[in-house]
């Protein structure tokens, strides 16, 4: 498929072909239409097959076309600071040509400080690791309230490293937000607690399995 097929606004398509890329991945091809259209929608696929845009066109396509009750209106939890700091700037790359769109990275194992001062003004997109951001919010820095569309990336990974109920009370905060938060849950295993946490938080999700690498 190609990205023009897909209803995205024209400057994020400008974005994806600055940044070379043409033809969607068969996991991009899968999963876009559900994620563009709103849906909660869980996604196994390997690494490697393209899943950071399959959620970044949802979140940055939502932030042009829907109105935003408060920033941050999207969170991306990621288990290291290492795929915090991939996809935040994956998404700054894709999203350039929106005008002062703010993408901020908070994850543990470095001064606070420095994070609380950026959340002075709330960015449009918080990416980072369940803990830290809980303890931002336990010192009143961040509100989640905005959020209508929260990613669960590498979900599996997450729970491997401890996080399950780190995960389990951030999305239990936005479920609470009126506006019908999107939940996108990305994985490249999908064992039982995946499924577990898919239905307990996810609503009519689509389910997507892609077999191979791409
Ligand atoms: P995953 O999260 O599934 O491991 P990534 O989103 O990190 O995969 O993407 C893997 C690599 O493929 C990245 O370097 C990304 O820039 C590149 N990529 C993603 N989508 C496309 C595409 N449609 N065409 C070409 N390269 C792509
Ligand atoms: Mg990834």
């Amino acid at each position: 498929m190609q990205f023009t097929q897909l209803p995205v606004a024209n400057e994020i398509l400008q974005a994806i072909s600055t940044l070379g890329f043409e033809e969607t991945t068969k996991t991009q091809a899968l999963a876009l239409p559900d994620v563009l259209s709103g849906k909660d929608v869980a996604v196994e696929a390997k690494t490697g097959s393209g899943k950071t845009l399959a959620f970044a066109l949802g979140i940055l396509q939502k932030r042009i076309t829907q109105p935003v009750d408060a920033n941050p209106s999207a969170l991306v939890l990621c288990p290291t600071r290492e795929l915090a700091e991939q996809v935040a700037e994956q998404i700054r790359l894709l999203a350039k040509q929106i005008p002062n769109y703010k993408v901020l990275t908070l994850f543990g194992g470095v001064a606070m400080g420095p994070q609380l001062a950026s959340l002075k003004h709330a960015p449009d997109l918080v990416v980072g690791t369940p803990g830290r951001i809980i303890d931002i919010m336990g010192k009143k820095a961040l509100s989640l309230a905005g959020v209508n569309t929260l990613v669960l990336d590498e979900a599996d990974r997450m729970l491997d490293m401890g996080f399950a109920e780190q995960m389990d009370w951030l999305l239990r905060q936005i479920s609470q937000n009126s506006n019908k938060p999107q939940t996108l849950l990305f994985s490249a295993t999908f064992g039982g607690k995946i499924q577990t946490l898919s239905k307990q938080f996810q609503h009519n999700a689509s389910v997507i399995k892609i077999e191979e690498a791409k």
